[in-house]
């Protein structure tokens, strides 16, 4: 599918390509949707190979935005932004800078923070611009621990959901990339008693990581092959595809990264290795809860329950692709499409 095929398929609203080129600036907004609110979600800088691929990246990931936001019950729609990383060097301030104003003229109908490549400090920057970030002091703070805490519980209920018992003790936990989430996460999962594998494209950081919890380090190519309980994929996407799920030996996957899947038939090809998959935009979506308590101007209380309540929706999620015989993706989306389709209805 063309990306301009893609837009159509997908449902978006609204796509927005924005360039400055005197700072080398250019960026791909997608709003999917604003049904439940505006559409929120986090500004992504890569080294993407094409246009074309950045073009989809972005579209595809403000879909599972709008998922991600409508199954956390959140008033929030779904977006996304992708910056294309300019040659370096280039000048971080002026980028974020631009990214700002672009954030600024869509009015308040896009909401971001930081993603893949981007960190709170580009949105203190950005904010001298926009109005319209999450994610930075005062305005929500760091959303990793909060994706970690939210992971840790959609893993805990696939377990449960697995083996009919939550305990991870002395479960094998192959887990990739040890970045803010991955290690916050792998932390979590030691305490709770779990045998860690972790690999990382950086070798240094999953060293560090492996000394302080007594874990393997394994190359990173080799994550797919290790014989392990669970599989937690928190680095990037698209990593689930035609020749990494035959090599798999785990019986549950869970992990932070975005689009797992390389496309949406993988689904099907996990459920018939009979593989247990939490969809990612269900179980990932702490750091987006976190942030929306500035934005929805609820307590932290409130954001914690709705964090921890992550383990529940996992869990129906699971149950209800159990019963209908329907892949765990398709049980989400099914899910999330019922929540926007009521607020389409009460708009009316
Ligand atoms: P990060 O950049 O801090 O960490 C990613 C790590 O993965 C890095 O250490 C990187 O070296 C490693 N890596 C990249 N490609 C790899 C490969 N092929 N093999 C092994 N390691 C590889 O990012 P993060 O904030 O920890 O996020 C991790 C994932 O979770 C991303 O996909 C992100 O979109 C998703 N996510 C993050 C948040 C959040 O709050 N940060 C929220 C929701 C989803």
């Amino acid at each position: 599918m063309s990306p301009l095929e893609a837009i159509t398929a997908l449902g978006h609203e609204e796509v927005v390509v924005r360039q400055d080129p005197a700072s080398g600036y250019r960026a791909i907004i997608a709003l999917h949707s604003t049904a439940l609110g505006p559409a929120t979600g986090g500004t992504r800088l890569w080294s993407y190979d094409s246009f074309d691929d950045a073009l989809l990246d972005a579209l595809r990931l403000s879909r599972g935005m709008t998922y991600k936001n409508a199954i956390a019950g959140l008033a929030l729609g779904g977006g996304k932004a992708v910056i294309l990383a300019p040659p370096e060097p280039f000048d971080r301030e002026r980028i974020f800078l631009a990214h700002g104003r672009a954030v600024q003229s869509l009015g308040g109908r896009f909401i971001t923070a930081e993603d893949v490549g981007t960190s709170p400090a580009d949105f203190e920057i950005a904010a001298r611009e926009t109005t319209w970030v999450a994610g930075i002091d005062g305005r929500g703070g760091d959303p990793t621990p909060w994706t970690a805490r939210g992971v840790m519980a959609g893993l805990v209920a696939a377990t449960e959901h697995r083996w009919g018992s939550p305990a991870l003790e002395g479960r094998v936990v192959a887990l990739q990339g040890c970045g803010n989430v991955g290690a916050a996460l792998a932390h979590q999962l030691a305490d709770a008693g779990a045998t860690l594998v972790v690999t990382d494209r950086e070798s240094a950081r999953a060293e560090r990581l492996a000394s302080d919890l007594g874990a393997t380090v394994v190359a990173p190519e080799a994550i797919y092959d290790v014989e392990a309980d669970i599989f937690s994929p928190c680095a990037l996407g698209s990593i689930l595809d035609d020749s990494t799920i035959g090599r798999l030996h785990v019986e549950v996957i869970a992990g932070a990264a975005n689009n797992q899947l390389a496309e949406d038939r993988h689904a099907e090809a996990l459920a018939a290795r009979d593989i247990v998959y939490a969809p990612d935009f269900v179980i990932n979506a702490g750091g987006v809860i976190s942030g929306s308590v500035a934005l929805l101007d609820e307590t932290q209380d409130a954001m914690v329950q709705r964090v921890d309540a992550i383990y529940d929706t996992t869990s129906e999620v699971l149950q209800q692709a159990a019963r209908d015989r329907i892949t765990t993706l398709h049980a989400a989306e099914r899910r999330a499409e019922m929540t926007l389709a009521n607020a389409r209805k009460d708009d009316r």
